[in-house]
């Protein structure tokens, strides 16, 4: 089957989904950003209001001073030190060259929106302004903290964000692909069978023709005791003819051109009989068989003696994966109403190059195979509406899943 590259609508999906993705986390940024940095603003102009307010009560305090007990140094950083209040980092009284005369508080503000000078009457002189410094530093202390805490959470959302939609929409792109490939296998297979049908119609009938006058010429020519030499010649025609009607019937179950009688039919009971039939010739190649059979089965409807079969076909396959011996698992379970039965073997598995063409007719790795056990298999699950399907984990051997319905009737 030819590789299926990723189809452009689903690219489309996924680059819609990636930008999807960013305008997300920008809003997610956004909305983590903006809130706190609002607040800082908001804050930092209301420290101003506050400084400012400060400054000019201070400087009618300082004239009232001035005015009562003249400009004396030690009496006003008494009275400044007393009018100190939370939110003011520094506070100084400078003369005309504005040299600081009176000073206090040793912080000093970080913006310079948060710094305020007065000018006092010249009443006060030597004084000349009163300046005061905002505590900015604490307020963007906190305000860094908010914001750390806003990017951190934000962050995490943005990752929840942007890793969530694309991990499922990834899921399902390989749902949908897997589908999709599923569907041009069988479609493939399917136009396959079409062609090998109508060759297999075209030699069933002479061949069925040619075969039994070669029957009746045996059977003549050994009541009449004729030539051995020509005894031998029939019978070889017989086998070899017998032979390419196998290979025309299996190509004509393949293309599903043969009816089946479905009954009511217990996988379980069928999948004991073929492991009882097999179990022998197996064991001399040294494989076990081990069953694990779900009891509570339900039955599906089908011909006992084509799925027989198929997992005759599965069982020996498995044998021929593993020439030096190893364990085949039989198993079977139920899944939403349908009866899954698999086949798995501790072989090297089946390589991935050539799992897209094991169903085909005629496809064979081996040197006396015909290439044909999986593909009549497939025919015969796909008759009674079903599916087969080989998975190959990396480190293990192959594992056949056929899947029924059941209780369904054939289709
Ligand atoms: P045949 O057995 O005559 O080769 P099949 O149709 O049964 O024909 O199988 C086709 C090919 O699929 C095999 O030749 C083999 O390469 C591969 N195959 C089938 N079953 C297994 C298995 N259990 N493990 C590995 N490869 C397998």
């Amino acid at each position: 089957m030819e590789p299926v590259g990723r189809p452009a609508p689903f690219l489309r999906l996924e680059r819609q989904v990636r930008r999807l993705q960013w305008l997300a986390v920008v809003l997610v940024a956004v909305i983590a950003i903006l809130p706190p940095s609002l607040f800082v603003v908001f804050e930092l102009r209301h420290l101003r209001t506050e400084t400012e307010r400060h400054a000019r009560q201070l400087a009618l305090l300082v004239v009232a001073e001035v005015e009562r007990a003249g400009p004396d140094v030690d009496a006003l950083r008494a009275l400044l030190e007393r009018e100190t209040r939370f939110g003011l980092a520094a506070l100084a009284l400078t003369d005309p060259d504005g040299r600081e005369v009176v000073q206090i508080g040793h912080g000093a503000s970080l913006l310079s929106t948060s710094r305020i000078a007065v000018g006092l009457p010249a009443s006060t002189a030597p004084f000349a302004e009163i300046r005061v410094a905002g505590d900015d530093k604490r307020l963007l202390l906190d305000a860094a903290r908010v914001l750390a805490i806003h990017i951190l959470v934000a962050g995490l959302l943005a990752l929840a964000v942007y890793r969530l939609p694309m991990r499922s929409l990834r899921h399902a792109i390989e749902e949908v692909e897997k589908t999709h490939t599923q569907l041009l296998h069988s479609a493939k297979l399917s136009a396959i069978g079409e062609t090998y049908a109508g060759l297999a119609h075209e030699i069933n009938n002479p061949l069925g023709i040619l075969l039994s006058r070669v029957r009746l010429m045996l059977a003549a020519a050994r009541g009449r005791g004729f030539d051995t030499d020509l005894v031998r010649d029939l019978e070889m025609i017989e086998r070899h003819g017998s032979r390419i009607g196998a290979i025309v019937r299996g190509l004509l179950v393949f293309s599903r051109k043969t009816s089946f009688e479905a009954i009511d039919t217990d996988i379980n009971e069928l999948l004991h009989e073929v492991i009882a039939l097999v179990e022998p010739p197996l064991g001399k190649h040294g494989v076990k068989v081990l069953a694990m059979l779900d009891p509570g089965l339900p039955p599906i409807a089908g011909s006992r003696d084509h799925l027989q079969q198929v997992f005759v076909n599965l069982l020996n396959n498995a044998r021929d994966a593993m020439p030096g011996g190893g364990t085949v698992a039989v198993r079977t379970y139920t899944v939403n109403g349908t009866v899954v039965a698999e086949v798995e073997d501790s072989g090297s598995g089946v390589p991935p190059e050539i799992v897209d063409r094991i169903f085909e007719p005629f496809f064979t790795t081996k040197d006396h195979g015909t290439g044909l056990g999986l593909s009549v298999s497939y025919g015969i699950v796909r008759a009674h509406g079903g599916t087969i399907a080989v998975e190959c984990a990396p480190t293990r051997g192959a594992c056949f899943r056929v899947s029924l319905p059941a209780g369904g009737r054939p289709t």
